[in-house]
C-alpha cells in the first residue's frame, strides 16, 4: 500500500474531499510552523484515507474546493460529452471559476436539448424554451426556467461575472434537469430488466 512519509497526527478536521467528493475526518497530513515544533496555525495540509490525496487548508480556504453536485454514473449517459461537460462544470466550481461553471452549464443545457429533440443552431433561450414546453423542465420546477434563462445568458454574452451562488443554483439546475432526462429512464430500464 502507497503512504505518504512522515506524515503526523494533527488536530482532527472534517471536510468533503475536492478529489474523491467523501465527506471525512482526517487527523492525519501536515503544518506550518514557525518554531519548529508546533503548528502556528497558518496552513495544514490533510491527507484523505479515502483516495490518499492531499487537500491545503488555509486561513478560510480549501484547495481543491468541495466537489459541488451529485456525482452521476457515466453509463446514464447515451452522450459522452454531457457527462465530460458536467464534471467540467464541477472542476470549475472546485477552483471557484464561477463564471466558467455558468459556461459549462449552457452548452450542457444547449446540448441535452438537441438531445432530447431540438433543432441544432438555434439560441441559448430558444433551447431553455424547448426543454420547458416539451416538459423536461417539472412543473414545480416552472419559476427556475426564468432564473436560467438570464443567467445562462449573462454567463455569455455580458461582461457579468457570476458569484457563488449563481454557479451552485446553476448545477442545481442542471443537476434536476440529468436526473429527469437521464438517469430516471436509465433507472427505470434497469428496474423493468430491459438493461
Ligand atoms: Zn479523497
Amino acid at each position: 500500500m502507497n503512504y505518504w512519509n512522515f506524515v503526523q497526527k494533527i488536530m482532527s478536521k472534517n471536510y468533503i474531499c475536492g478529489h474523491c467528493g467523501n465527506d471525512i475526518n482526517s487527523n492525519e497530513g501536515y503544518y506550518i510552523t514557525s518554531n519548529g515544533s508546533t503548528s502556528n496555525g497558518a496552513g495544514y495540509i490533510y491527507i484523505c484515507h479515502h483516495c490518499n490525496k492531499p487537500t491545503y487548508f488555509g486561513i478560510g480556504e480549501q484547495i481543491p474546493g468541495p466537489i459541488y453536485g451529485k456525482k452521476f454514473d457515466e453509463e446514464i449517459f447515451e452522450d459522452n460529452l454531457i457527462y465530460s461537460l458536467y464534471n467540467e462544470a464541477q472542476k470549475c466550481m472546485k477552483v471557484n471559476a464561477y463564471t466558467s461553471v455558468g459556461m459549462c452549464c449552457r452548452k450542457l443545457l444547449m446540448h441535452i436539448a438537441v438531445n432530447c429533440g431540438a433543432e441544432e443552431n438555434k439560441n441559448f433561450t430558444e433551447y431553455v424554451n424547448y426543454l420547458d414546453e416539451n416538459n423536461y423542465v417539472p412543473t414545480n420546477c416552472k419559476n427556475w426556467v426564468d432564473i436560467i434563462r438570464t443567467k445562462g445568458n449573462e454567463a455569455n454574452h455580458e461582461i457579468v461575472l457570476l458569484n457563488k451562488n449563481d454557479a451552485e443554483q446553476l448545477i442545481n439546475f442542471i443537476q434536476m434537469i440529468i436526473a429527469v432526462v437521464y438517469e430516471m429512464p436509465y433507472q427505470a430500464k434497469k428496474y423493468s430488466g430491459e438493461e
